[in-house]
């Protein structure tokens, strides 16, 4: 297969023939050779952009119009579910069923949601008192939301074609143009969407996708021609993201890493803790930005749980991602589950104790496959017990008091997400509220409202994403104020 660069409603080779080649993790064969977008093709990508903001029709759209768009957008992707769950599980890794049902059917639903938020949203007034020139006013405060205006969405590799358009949504049903970079390492079913958006009647230069290395990614962060970034990625790319925006005082949303604390007291359901835990850590492989990679559990369970997470590790069928009933597929490349192996070596170097899993599996014989593994006892000065693995690495630590669990799960870097297994409804909002993170989930793992606030705090994030959280990024509040006499002076 080979891919093309989408700029401007067309389909392009990048300037000077540039590709990389795409690697299907299941097989560890090459998928697609991909355009590779230059810097002359992110110039490009912004100027159509820019274009379609400053003269096109969408951003003077009603939010009515744009939704009867989206909505065709959205019904494009569900049409085509199959097929862009096919490419998302070859492309990532994650199995068949779950890009389906989950990914590609929120990315229908992201579209959908933002397309009515935008459109029903309401505008905020305000009135007042005042004197000008001698006169009593009384004044009508009216904020209004425009567009903010070119919009780069620059997303990760992990869940792309849901990321895609959680991102999309709120950038284009508020009205802004914007160009898509997606990751170099899984980069299809967002490239599959520039089609999906002509057939929809998405006005050309709207949408734009330019899959690139990071090179791509700074170009287009550093385009004097963009007004917004939204990027979801790694810590060490954000931050250097946020100082490539400051430069020119570019708006920026960051969706970071994470840490997240899964924290069982005695009083949990056990059986509900244990899964629980075993599909946040493990579902896709462990390389989600919500995973709950530490286990913090009651000193008086411990043991209990251990077992049933060994039960649940058991159960978890291991295989081809095209193949009905897998539950976990390979990790995305060979470095990456390199990568991963290192923290664990490392940890086990320093005295941790391996419970399940700790290498790369042997079945299937092909693919880059690494088994649920669980570290106990880690060096809390390893880099297993404080950096995100990004894999399915569990890491157990130990509490004597609902006190200590607290100061336990809030000594880290990150703050994105944290999961308390609780039935002490007292305890599980006690707890909740002094967990220094931007979400937690109490007897449940990520659940998601879509009107709600997603995203993270301390370094796992700036900003958030969900809801008006989101329309209220992709937008510039503006105030008019209209003056009008108090009284009638008139006769
Ligand atoms: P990454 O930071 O390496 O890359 C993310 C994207 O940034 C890619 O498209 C990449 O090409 C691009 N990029 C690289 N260098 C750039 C630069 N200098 N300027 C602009 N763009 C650049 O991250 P990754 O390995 O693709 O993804 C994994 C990370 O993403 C993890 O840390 C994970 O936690 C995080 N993540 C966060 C969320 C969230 O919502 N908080 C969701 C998913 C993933």
């Amino acid at each position: 297969m080979e891919t093309r660069l989408f700029i401007h409603g067309d389909f392009f080779d990048a300037a000077g023939g540039a590709r990389f080649a795409d690697i299907e993790p299941a097989t560890e064969r090459e998928i697609a050779r991909v355009a590779s977008a230059s810097a002359a093709d992110i110039d490009r990508a912004v100027v159509a952009a820019r274009e379609a903001f400053d003269r096109g029709p969408w951003p003077r759209m009603t939010a009515e119009a744009r939704g009867k768009i989206l909505g065709r957008f959205a019904d494009g992707i569900e049409r085509r579910a199959r097929e862009l769950g096919t490419l998302e599980a070859r492309d990532v890794g994650k199995p068949l069923s779950e890009c389906i049902n989950h990914d590609v059917a929120r990315a229908a639903r992201n579209i959908r949601f933002f397309a009515a938020a935008a459109e029903t949203w309401t505008q905020e007034a305000a009135q007042s008192d005042a004197k000008f020139l001698g006169r009593d006013l009384r004044l009508m405060n009216v904020t209004t939301r425009p567009p903010i205006g070119v919009g780069v969405i620059i997303i990760p590799w992990n869940s792309p074609i849901m990321l895609a358009t959680w991102n999309l949504g709120p950038c284009l049903a508020a009205g802004n143009t914007c160009v898509m970079k997606p990751s170099e390492l899984a980069p299809l079913s967002s490239i599959a969407l520039g089609a999906i958006a002509n057939e929809a009647g998405v006005p050309p230069g709207v949408l734009n996708i330019v899959p690139g290395l990071g090179e791509a990614g700074a170009a287009l962060v550093a385009n004097p021609q963009v007004d917004a970034i939204a990027f979801t990625g790694g810590i060490a790319t954000g931050r250097r993201v946020m100082a490539a925006a400051a430069e020119s005082l570019k708006r920026v949303t960051l969706e970071l890493g994470g840490k997240s604390p899964n924290l069982v007291f005695a009083d949990a359901d056990l059986r509900l803790a244990a899964a629980g835990v075993a599909r946040s850590i493990y579902r896709s492989q462990g390389q989600s930005c919500v995973a709950g990679s530490r286990l913090l559990v009651d000193e008086r369970i411990a043991e209990d749980l251990i077992a049933a997470l060994k039960r649940e590790i058991a159960k978890l069928k291991v295989g081809d991602p095209l193949a009905d009933g897998t539950e976990y597929g390979p990790l995305i490349s060979a470095a990456h589950r390199e990568r991963v192996h290192r923290f664990v070596a490392e940890a086990v170097a320093s005295g941790a104790k391996l419970i399940a899993g700790g290498e790369a599996r042997k079945s299937p014989a092909v693919g880059f496959y690494y088994a649920p593994t669980i570290l106990d006892h880690v060096d809390s000065k390893s880099k297993a017990a404080h950096e995100e693995i990004f894999g399915p690495v569990l890491t157990i630590e130990r509490f004597a008091s609902e006190a200590d669990a607290i100061e336990q799960a809030n000594a880290t870097r990150y703050g994105l997400a944290a999961y308390l297994w609780s039935t002490n409804i007292d305890r599980a909002l006690r707890v909740a509220e002094q967990i220094k993170t931007g979400m937690v989930w109490v007897n449940s793992f990520f659940l998601r409202d879509l009107r709600t606030p997603f995203g993270g705090a301390k370094l796992s994030g700036l900003g958030r994403q969900g809801g008006r959280y989101a329309l209220e990024f992709w937008t510039e509040p503006k105030l008019i104020c209209l003056a009008y006499g108090a009284e009638d002076h008139d006769g």
